[in-house]
């Protein structure tokens, strides 16, 4: 990976960048054979790269200085993301893991004391896992107010009772942040104010992991979750009553200039691995970077990427000032990337012909890594209603869309 500052950023955001990149590039791209999940030197390898990490000071960018983190925020957090996605095994060398990085980020602004004490502490030293568990199998999960998961007020406790699916990472949690529809027996309130998200240990009797889904025909931690009258103390609510969609937005938002930075640097990584194939490969009497079709996949992969990049710095930069509504970049984004990072991998996929498929490249996983990203997080759709939504309230006001701001 070739990373240079980048001229008028930030000094800070550049060095972020640079000590970012030289760490990948030499600590954890040609080790990425024995980084696997099952290989026996990982656990060793990944403590040495994890005191390599934080001697550098770029353990954990998500969180604060006083837990530990980095404290650098949000913009310079997205400028790192590209970077760290050039490999799969960076986040968690970098002290960032799904999904604990988003339940630390949402238990930082809506825990109490005790919570953070007793669930965000241990989950930030390492010592225990978590997960969110929001979507339904029997409710559309582009629609937030459609949740059926009910806690119900009993005394000084919640008794919830649902059934949820792909929560991921649930198998080898130790709490779930539960997004529950909240009512009063008399189910008095609107439907916006009755989500409330609980903290539910996953020792709680009642609490039945139904079964870890298929996700491309491979197994997963993605979870089926049963809540059988499982009771948790109402001090486990995050925030007040009725504040669950506002913690769910919070986490979503910035979550998705972060998926999407990811996507670019995967997209950065499949582009490098696409062009050095076509230099090398010999077809008919010709390298295949003579080929017009080759050529064709090059320049059309790289106008993908700027693009790509340029609109989630333009929705970064909108979220980071703060001074006009994000929801049209943050949805722009989130439809055109992960389509963007689909085309880029399938022509490299093509160039590397069989060995695309295989599991000697990483291209393989990024395939289905991308095609997914256009449902999780909210489908395409959601996102095009969204935008013309809000593109068309504009027009209504009377005014027109400044696309400079
Ligand atoms: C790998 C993976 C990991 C996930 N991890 C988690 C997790 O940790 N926790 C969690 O809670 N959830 C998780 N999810 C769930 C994810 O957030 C949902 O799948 C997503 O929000 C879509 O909800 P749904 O699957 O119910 O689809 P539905 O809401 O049923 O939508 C299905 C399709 O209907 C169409 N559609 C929907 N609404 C409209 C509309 N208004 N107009 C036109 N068409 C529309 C779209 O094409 C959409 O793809 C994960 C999903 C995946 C795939």
């Amino acid at each position: 990976m070739q990373v240079a500052p980048i001229p008028d950023l930030d000094p800070e955001i550049n060095d972020v960048r640079t000590g970012t990149a030289n760490i990948v590039n030499r600590y954890i791209i040609p080790n990425e054979d024995r980084l696997h999940w099952d290989h026996p030197d990982r656990p060793r390898l990944a403590h040495e790269i994890q005191d390599v990490v934080k001697k550098a000071g770029l353990w954990a960018p998500h969180l604060p200085k006083e837990y530990g983190g980095m404290g650098i925020g949000f913009l310079k957090h997205a400028y790192m993301n590209e970077i760290l996605a050039w490999s799969p095994f960076s986040n968690t060398l970098f002290g960032v893991v799904a999904p604990d990085s988003g339940n630390q980020t949402i238990l930082l602004k809506y825990g109490t004391d005790e919570q953070k004490k007793k669930w965000l502490e241990p989950s930030i030293r390492g010592e225990i896992r978590s997960c969110f568990s929001m979507t339904e199998p029997d409710a559309a999960g582009s629609n937030p107010y459609a949740i059926q998961t009910r806690a119900i007020r009993d005394g000084d406790d919640w008794v919830i009772n649902g059934r949820k699916w792909f929560t991921s990472g649930a198998d080898g949690a130790a709490f779930a942040i539960v997004m529950c529809r909240t009512e009063e027996a008399d189910g008095t309130g609107g439907t916006r104010e009755k989500m409330t998200q609980i903290i539910v240990p996953t020792d709680t009797p009642g609490f039945k992991l139904v079964r870890r889904i298929p996700v491309w025909g491979l197994n997963s931690n993605h979870c089926e979750i049963v809540y059988d009258n499982v009771r948790v103390p109402v001090t486990n609510q995050l925030g007040r009553t009725g504040t669950g969609h506002q913690a769910a937005q919070d986490r979503l938002g910035a979550g998705r200039v972060f998926h999407c930075m990811n996507s670019v640097g995967q997209m950065w990584r499949a582009f490098d691995l696409m062009v050095r194939r076509a230099m090398d490969r010999e077809v008919h009497g010709g390298k295949l970077e003579g080929k017009q079709f080759i050529q064709g996949f090059i320049a059309d992969s790289y106008i993908d990427i700027q693009a790509a990049r340029l609109m989630t710095i333009h929705a970064a930069q909108v979220i980071d000032r703060g001074t006009s509504d994000p929801r049209t970049d943050i949805s722009a984004i989130k439809i055109f990337v992960p389509a963007a990072f689909e085309r880029v991998v399938d022509r490299a996929i093509q160039v590397h012909g069989a060995m695309g498929v295989s599991g000697y490249t990483p291209l393989s996983g990024m395939y289905t890594g991308a095609r997914t990203l256009r449902i999780a997080d909210g489908p395409d759709e959601v996102h095009r209603i969204l935008i013309s939504k809000i593109v068309l309230g504009k027009y209504h006001e009377g005014a027109s869309w400044d696309f400079g701001v």
